[in-house]
């Protein structure tokens, strides 16, 4: 395998123009990088009112690009049908979704279908983790397509546009042969948030990347906000050689993505704890009731603190930040009174 691998190109294939135009424009900016060009044939959309993909007459597309560009060529599969189209015309490369690869049944059917059909010109098949944080079944997907003989390389996709760095991390710790490789186009959801991704993936020495690149991103029938330009795409990939990290740096640098990631969910959480404490202060201000309830305090603080005890956690740690959070929500409550 040739380190990095990027697999780019447009979330949809749409017309025969946009993945062509697409594939050469990437081919012109990035004259000495090896991709793999993607395309999403059948598309697994959340509403049946958007666009659902062409179908199996896009995958003549595909064959073009290859034929004109001389690019290998990747596409989603989701049914044991669209393995056995994508094999018939010679893909070079099946990825997985995530909403696939949270179905072990379905997996265990690809994968069957996989093994029992002829695929001389396939180079590997990319799992995508599935969209709920369960890194066994990422794991058991994993397994179940090794089975098949051909090499697997896993895809972090992040779980609601969030980053979930600890089943990243603990997949590569348990099978760090495994290449992995970093979407930042579904994990961040939005084309600003692909630069910065892709630093924390090149500091985190992932093996490579797919990132959703479209010719017009602005006019994608599908995942339009997140699709980079060619020249977008070429300039992040400009910054990325492989870092070199010893396995030790490397260590820390997981588990200081995991704390972040963990901060980032605390002060959410905390924001949405203050945006509800400022509704039950309307709610009161309506009914007549005072802001303060000491007797509900004292019980959600003393039932924290048997709850803290429970975790290992310092008595006095939690209920410092306990008075602190409610403070503040009293203030947000009666902002007047202070
Ligand atoms: C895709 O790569 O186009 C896709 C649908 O991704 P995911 O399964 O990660 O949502
Ligand atoms: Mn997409």
């Amino acid at each position: 395998m040739n380190h990095p691998v990027f697999i780019v190109g447009p979330c949809a294939a749409e017309s025969e123009e946009q993945v062509l135009a697409t594939a050469h424009e990437i081919v012109r900016v990035l004259p000495n990088r090896r991709v793999i060009f993607r395309a999403g044939v059948w598309k697994p959309r959340t509403s049946p009112d958007t666009f659902q993909g062409i179908g199996e007459p896009a995958l003549a597309w595909l064959l073009r690009v290859r034929q004109e560009t001389g690019l290998p060529i990747a596409t989603e599969v989701a049914t044991s049908e669209h393995i056995r189209a994508a094999l018939a015309v010679g893909i070079d490369y099946v990825w997985l979704g995530a909403r696939t690869t949270a179905n072990p049944i379905l997996v265990q059917q690809l994968a069957d279908t996989l093994a029992s059909t002829p695929h001389p010109t396939l180079q590997a098949v990319l799992v995508k983790n599935p969209v709920n944080n369960d890194p066994q079944l990422w794991l058991g997907d994993i397994v179940r397509l090794e089975q098949t003989g051909v090499p697997v390389m896993a895809i972090h996709r992040g779980c609601n546009h969030r980053p979930c760095w600890s089943m990243a991390h603990w997949l590569h710790t348990l099978r760090p042969d495994i290449p992995l490789l970093l979407d930042p186009s579904h994990l961040g959801g939005v084309a600003d948030r692909v630069a910065p991704l892709m630093q924390q993936a090149e500091s985190l020495c992932f093996d490579g990347a797919m990132i959703e690149t479209h010719i017009f991103p602005h006019k994608a029938l599908s995942d339009a906000k997140q699709q980079l330009t060619p020249a977008q795409l070429a300039e992040v990939l400009r910054a990325y050689p492989l870092s070199h990290a010893t396995d030790e740096q490397l260590e820390l640098r997981w588990l200081r993505a995991e704390i972040d990631e963990l901060d980032d969910e605390l002060w959410a959480t905390i924001a949405n704890r203050m945006e509800i404490s400022s509704r039950i202060g309307q709610w009161k201000q309506a009914n007549g009731m005072p802001a303060l309830q000491q007797s509900r305090f004292d019980e959600i603080l003393s039932r924290r603190l048997v709850w803290a005890h429970e975790q290992g956690l310092s008595a006095e740690m939690v209920e410092n930040i306990f008075r602190e959070i409610h403070r503040e929500s009293l203030a947000r409550q009666c902002p007047l009174s202070d």
